[in-house]
């Protein structure tokens, strides 16, 4: 009997498809890349994607923008790939039901996203999956093709891309630019930055969402008079999937040196749409957010501090109020007035 795996949704991290999988090979993407695209994508998902990246390597960016060398870690498109290979491993498509991909248990749709849903362009599944895996204490795999990925990482992964993605019924017509800025904003979803919080695996156990938005960079619910109120299409932290993406469309409106003024134009929109999802964009710019950290962490923070709680509760469970000496606060009967020296 299979057991049943609670699958935590955070934000906009992920979706539900509606048919099975099937197995088969899996496709390697690009000997720069070590993308791996699902066999149940269709070959126009395929193709579009591959050709979307062959884009991206033959972009030629030079940038002088400090922002975008902090974040990727370097100058120019080199750089970009650099950080993606780190952090986006297998692309699948929304039509994969995830119940019959992960292995040791199975995933309960949860309805905070459904209620919430807009249409998803892409998930990090890979985030989520992970997270899951901690707050259930289980060993998640996940399927794709013929072979078992281990969920044993935040940086495993795993993207899963929307009905939008290609281009469906959305108001928005998707291009190149718009898919490129979509798979770097979901690879910062693959950085669990300075680790997670043993009160959030808690919080996690018992249906609710973590507190920490470093750990998934997850997004917050976006104010009133936004054109995303009352969605988690926002960012409330620095540094976050939105400002990354934002640097990224930046670096290709404002610097590349073989793009058409069409593509640079496109960018430049894509830029300003995330950057006008960072609610922390003036603290950014003056300087008040610090360097962004790229780094990705598994450890869990806190297990020991709470341990450490338990013992110390343990060692007082015999004190009793009486056992404390209250000092004596003397009370002037003078009028407060009197007593005021300046
Ligand atoms: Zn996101």
């Amino acid at each position: 009997m299979n057991q049943k795996i609670k699958c935590w949704v955070l934000g906009v991290f992920l979706s539900f498809g509606l048919v099975a999988c099937k197995s088969g090979e899996v496709e390697e993407l690009h000997e720069r890349l070590s993308v791996k695209l699902d066999p149940s994508l269709t070959q126009k998902e395929k193709s579009t994607i591959r050709g979307d990246l062959l884009e991206l390597f033959s972009q030629n960016i030079a940038t002088k923008d400090g922002w975008f060398s902090e974040v990727f870690g370097g100058n120019g498109t080199e750089s970009v790939i650099e950080y993606m290979d780190a952090r986006v491993n297998y692309i699948i498509p929304e039509r994969v039901k995830l119940v019959f991909r992960v292995g040791f248990g199975s995933i309960v749709e949860s309805e905070f996203f459904t209620k919430n849903k807009t249409v998803t362009v892409a998930s990090n599944m890979g985030m989520a999956l992970w997270l899951t895996s901690l707050s259930q204490r289980k060993r998640l795999t996940f399927r794709i093709g013929d072979v078992s990925v281990p969920m044993d990482d935040p940086r495993n992964g795993l993207i899963q891309i929307g009905t939008a993605y290609i281009g469906g019924k959305t108001k928005t017509k998707m291009d190149t630019n718009v898919r490129n800025n979509t798979l770097v904003h979901e690879a910062r979803h693959s950085d669990c930055t300075g680790g997670v919080y043993q009160s959030d695996i808690d919080r996690m156990k018992v249906g609710e969402l973590p507190t920490n938005p470093l750990c998934g960079h997850t997004h917050v619910m976006c104010p009133d008079g936004h054109d995303f109120e009352g969605y988690y299409a926002c960012d409330g932290h620095a540094w976050g999937a939105y400002s990354v993406g934002g640097v990224f469309s930046a670096a290709i409106s404002k610097y590349c040196e073989n793009c058409t003024e069409a593509d640079r134009q496109k960018a430049l929109i894509e830029g300003l749409d995330s950057f006008s999802r960072v609610l922390v964009l003036d603290k950014m710019k003056d300087g008040l957010a610090g360097a962004p950290n790229m780094t990705s962490s598994r450890s869990v923070i806190g297990r020991n501090a709470r341990e450490l709680f338990r013992d110390m509760r343990a060692s007082r469970k015999n004190l009793r109020n009486r056992d404390i000496n209250f000092i004596e606060v003397e009370v002037s009967d003078e009028p407060l007035k009197d007593r005021v020296s300046y």
